[in-house]
């Protein structure tokens, strides 16, 4: 058996992850399903045709990996993960590692670790982001699994994956489902991430009536100042091609529904399962569901039109102003992923090394920025800050940055135009700052209908109202 590692599943992501290995040096088998696929991706292999064995059969390519063999599954989620261990289980020995590199709920990650408890086979469940390009020459890598497995497949998880000045981005994040939960909520403020630009897309679009090319030019103009990433980036690059069919920007062309496969939903669902709010990414997700419903929102158009239109404020926005409360949302979005990951470290036990987070995100997958490095350091210089917004950097940045958010969605809103996710962020911070909020009317009406009893501010212990009666 000539390969070290192997491969399952040839589909965009396995068959770039499987050249990327064999770039870096390594040997490695790959196998698909569909066989016809195997051939393609041998055939299309190149030079690195030396160093991948194509498998036919899941017998030959368990066989052509020298044991102890680690084997990454990058197949569809879900049942097909399942399907695929159950097929490997009697063909591997043990100490071989099953890695699942898909996108997978965590929750599935948890309890594949346990069915394979006592299996002799070791699991890792590992998030990878970057897409197509990350995947081929360096994505971001969340490992979660046995510390003493992830020493075992460290060198080739560091080889392939990005690197940030010269820093890999690829880590263990922790015990059995740390990997893959934080790959979900990288997703999950991905989301956000991508729904703020795209709500200031349409503040340009809708309100300062700008075409594609010169809305293209502003996100050129913002990626080398503070919001420099990847995603502001391709946006610039995405709003400047043309559709060869009718000459038009591509973007005009292509229908506002927008798909999703779960991730961001599962950040909601997990969020809310722990209490900790995360506004923006909720905002976003909920905008995706809206974007969806594409025959409802136009009869809802033609039932009410668009707000605002009488008393439009042209020239109340400018676009400077946009790039600052930008920002201020993705602070919002970003503290709001990274207290949804502590919260799940202490329930989990899973001691999530936040710096080291933000550090394997800065290269090689979507959301990777300069801003990630901000975090990296503020997480390193203030490791048990309780919310990232209170880290003296991040005060300073939200400071500088509020006015400007609060003044886009107070227009937005005079206006009729949509920034769920701004608002989320704004509707967040203003909460979270106030020392004294109005959850006090709320205990008032609990105790009122349901005797829930409240604290008093001047008393210990637990009160009931004097409802008089009509309680
Ligand atoms: P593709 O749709 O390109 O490929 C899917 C792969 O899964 C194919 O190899 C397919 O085999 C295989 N497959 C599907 N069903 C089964 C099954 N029942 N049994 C065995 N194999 C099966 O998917 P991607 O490469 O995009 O995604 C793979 C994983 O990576 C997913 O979990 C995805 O969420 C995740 N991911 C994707 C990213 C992306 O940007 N695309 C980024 C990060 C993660 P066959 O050829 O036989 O159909």
């Amino acid at each position: 058996a000539a390969a070290e590692i192997g491969v399952i599943g040839l589909g965009v992501m396995g068959a770039n992850l499987a050249l990327n290995i064999a770039d870096n040096g390594y040997h490695v088998a790959v196998f698909n399903r569909t066989a016809a696929r195997t051939e393609e991706f041998a055939a299309a292999a190149g030079s690195l045709g030396d160093r991948v064995t194509a498998c036919a059969t899941l017998e030959d390519f368990v066989a052509a990996i020298r044991p102890p063999r680690p084997v990454i599954i990058m197949v569809k989620a879900g049942e097909p993960v399942d399907q695929q261990i159950a097929a490997l289980k009697p063909l591997l020995e043990a100490n071989d590692i099953i890695i699942d590199a898909g996108n997978a709920n965590f929750r599935d990650t948890m309890r594949r670790f346990t069915d394979l408890d006592g299996s002799g086979l070791t699991f890792i469940g590992m998030g990878v982001s970057g897409g197509e390009e990350g995947a081929r020459h360096g994505p971001s890598i969340m490992v979660g699994g046995a510390e003493e497995a992830w020493n075992r497949v460290e060198p080739v998880l560091t080889a392939i994956s990005a690197k940030y000045q010269g820093e890999p981005c690829a880590a263990w994040l922790g015990e059995n489902g740390a990997g893959h939960f934080v790959k979900t909520i990288h997703n999950g403020i991905e989301y956000a991430d991508m729904q703020m630009i795209a709500e200031v897309y349409g503040v340009m679009r809708d309100h300062l009536s700008m075409d594609a090319e010169t809305i293209a030019a502003v996100f050129s103009a913002w990626s080398t100042g503070p919001l420099d990433s990847y995603l502001i980036d391709i946006t610039a690059d995405v709003l400047m091609v043309h559709d060869a069919a009718t000459g038009r920007p591509i973007v005009d062309v292509i229908v506002d529904a927008a798909g999703q496969k779960g991730t961001g939903r599962w950040s909601v669902i997990e969020s809310q399962m722990m209490g900790v709010p995360a506004t923006a990414i909720e905002a976003a997700v909920a905008a995706r569901s809206l974007s969806a419903m594409r025959a409802e929102r136009a009869k809802a158009h033609k039932r009410f039109g668009v707000p605002g239109q009488q008393n439009r404020r042209e020239g109340q926005l400018v676009v400077d102003d946009l790039e600052k409360a930008l920002l201020a949302g993705k602070v919002a979005a970003y503290a709001q992923g990274f207290a949804v990951m502590a919260a799940a470290s202490r329930e989990f036990g899973w001691n999530l090394p936040m710096a080291t987070i933000a550090r394997i995100w800065r290269a090689g997958c979507i959301i990777r920025s300069r801003f990630l490095d901000e975090i990296a350091t503020a997480f390193t210089e203030t490791p048990d800050v309780e919310n990232l917004v209170l880290s003296p950097a991040f005060s300073s940045m939200l400071v500088e940055t509020d006015p400007y958010l609060r003044r886009i969605v107070a227009e937005a809103a005079l206006n009729g135009l949509p920034v769920p996710a701004l608002a989320g962020a704004l509707g967040y911070f203003d909460t979270y700052r106030r020392e004294r909020g109005t959850a006090n009317l709320i205990q008032a009406q609990r105790d009122f209908f349901g005797a829930h009893g409240f604290e008093r501010l001047d008393a210990d212990g637990e009160h009931h109202g004097p409802w008089g009666g009509q309680g």
